[in-house]
């Protein structure tokens, strides 16, 4: 999108002016002072290139090459800012400077998202002058194991792919569990259409994410681990290949970590972009080299997982979320989000949403204060219709769900999951019957064909939605796609198959009418 060419612009005309500029914390560091820093992804995608000038959190955007000229004429030389590059309220017209002052990033709370587009991913010193490593320090000398899985229950981390299941407890199971070896596997394997939170996390603060796996690691008492990532992220890869080789120069990776007597080594696993590979038991199987199949559970994975042994898999955001309880406490994250479901959920907001991008929210959060404050409502001044949450797994919500507490358990109850945190906007003229047409296909397609609910129920679903959305089916033929609905969701292997059904159950429990004027008027 052009933001390297701003990026050496930027550089070579520091150089020109032989401008005083310097990030100080990375100088702090012992590290040799430069001026223009890259970051992972900021979140705001479709206003990029970003450009932010500290100290004062300055925040231009859609930068191109010949804005370069003028960010360092005016606002590095002559204190002056560039108003044209600056942002402007869509609805209200107001313009504003900062980061801070951007209604997109006010009502964010940042913690696993807490260094994306703020520190350079490819440098460890970056890192960790920014607090970075600290939370596996005091694990090692401060904390026991038992100590460490006590402050996680007491967070109240529930799994951030999707599940929902308490990282505490699962953790305790492993750690319980008797095996010649453990491990901690990383799920990057994301894939939901529309959700890319992983990857941010992965690309935009890798060292935090490998943090997080010393940390379950040495909770559960496995000393190797692999980050499971697709190899659709070659950027994810990259930078996690340097974090690992950077963290293992300086002796925070592999044997005798910082003399403490605790060993652990990362593995960078490529996966080939198959959807059933997020669900743990194919992951496991195509790391070991086999086709990335489920396989019916128990035994679970944190008993006999990975070559046999005792296995956690935890997801890159619940990873990611654990310095963070490490160095402030569980009470600390409790404090944010509800009772049943704390801390904060990313989600990637996408669709007719008029600011599309990465945000970070307290569980609990409305549908309504989402899309309209934070997304900024629907672009061209469209009427909202629904949400798609938790891709094709989950369901839709309607307006009558604007103000819905977005947890766990209040989209279970309405039908829809948070999923890994997919969050598509569809506005007046969306045709919901098209959408889970959309979904359906998606799964048919990733269906690994291992049960016949799924492999063939899915098929005939999908063939069924077809008929409709092409004026060849009938009132009965609806009757047909409920009844095949329950069907492959009782009667699936795995999560892809037990879910699927979904987006057809919710628009078909909140816009039957569609279905239906499809059906009528044969079109
Ligand atoms: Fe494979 Fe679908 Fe069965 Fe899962 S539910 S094992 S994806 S066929």
């Amino acid at each position: 999108n052009g933001s390297l060419e701003v990026y050496e612009e930027l550089q070579d005309l520091v150089k020109k002016y032989n401008l005083p500029v310097k990030i100080h914390l990375v100088e702090e560091v012992g590290h040799e002072p430069y001026a223009v820093n890259i970051s992972g992804c900021h979140g705001f995608c479709q206003m990029g290139p970003l450009v932010r000038v500290e100290p004062g959190g300055v925040f231009y955007h859609h930068v191109k090459k010949d804005d370069v000229q003028e960010i360092v004429e005016k606002h590095i030389l002559n204190n002056q800012l560039v108003e044209r590059l600056l942002y402007t309220h869509p609805v209200t017209g107001q313009t504003v400077a900062t980061q801070d002052e951007i209604p997109f990033y006010q009502k964010q709370t940042r913690v696993a998202l807490e260094h994306c587009g703020r520190i350079n991913p490819d440098d460890l010193n970056d890192y960790i002058a920014h607090g970075g490593y600290q939370a596996i320090a005091r694990t090692l000398f401060n904390m026991t194991p038992e100590k460490v899985i006590k402050e996680v229950l007491e967070s109240g981390l529930r799994g951030r792919g999707g599940g929902g299941f308490p990282t505490g407890r699962k953790w305790q199971f492993a750690a319980s569990a008797q095996g010649p070896k453990k491990y901690i596997i990383c799920n990057g394997d994301e894939g939901d259409p529309g959700a890319f939170m992983d990857r941010s996390v992965m690309e935009g603060d890798p060292h935090r994410v490998l943090e997080g796996m010393m940390i379950a690691g040495f909770a559960i008492g496995a000393d190797e681990g692999y980050v499971y990532v697709r190899a659709e992220y070659p950027l994810a890869v990259k930078r996690l290949k340097r974090a690992v080789a950077e963290a293992e120069k300086a002796g925070l990776l592999g044997d005798n970590i910082l003399n403490s007597g605790f060993s652990f080594k990362v593995n960078i696993k490529e996966g080939a972009g198959a959807f059933v590979c997020g669900e743990e038991t194919a992951l496991i199987a195509s790391i070991e080299g086999e086709r990335g199949m489920p396989r019916p559970r128990p035994p679970f994975p944190a008993n006999k997982g990975l070559w046999g042994c005792p296995t956690i898999i935890n997801n890159v955001e619940t990873l990611a979320n654990l310095p963070s309880i490490i160095l402030k406490g569980g009470k600390w994250f409790r404090g944010f989000g509800t009772e049943c479901s704390p801390g904060t959920k990313t989600f990637a907001l996408a669709g007719q949403v008029a600011h599309t991008g990465l945000v970070e929210i307290p569980m609990g959060m409305s549908l309504r204060e989402i899309v309209f404050e934070i997304g900024g409502g629907l672009r061209e001044n469209k009427k909202f219709k629904a949400v798609q949450i938790g891709g094709p797994s989950g369901g839709c919500l309607t307006k009558d769900h604007l103000d819905l507490s977005l947890d766990y358990d209040e989209l279970r109850k309405a039908g829809a999951m948070i999923g890994s945190g997919g969050l598509v906007v569809m506005g007046e003229d969306t045709c919901m019957v098209e959408v889970a047409k959309f979904f359906m296909g998606f799964v048919q397609n990733e269906s690994c064909g291992k049960c016949v609910p799924c492999r063939e129920g899915t098929k005939r679903m999908l063939e069924i939605l077809t008929a409709i959305t092409e004026g060849r089916a009938g009132e009965e033929d609806l009757l047909l796609l409920e009844e095949l609905a329950l069907a492959v969701q009782d009667g699936s292997l795995c999560g892809l198959g037990k879910t699927a059904p979904n987006p057809v159950l919710t628009t078909l429990k909140y816009f039957r009418d569609e279905y239906m004027a499809h059906i009528r008027d044969k079109k």
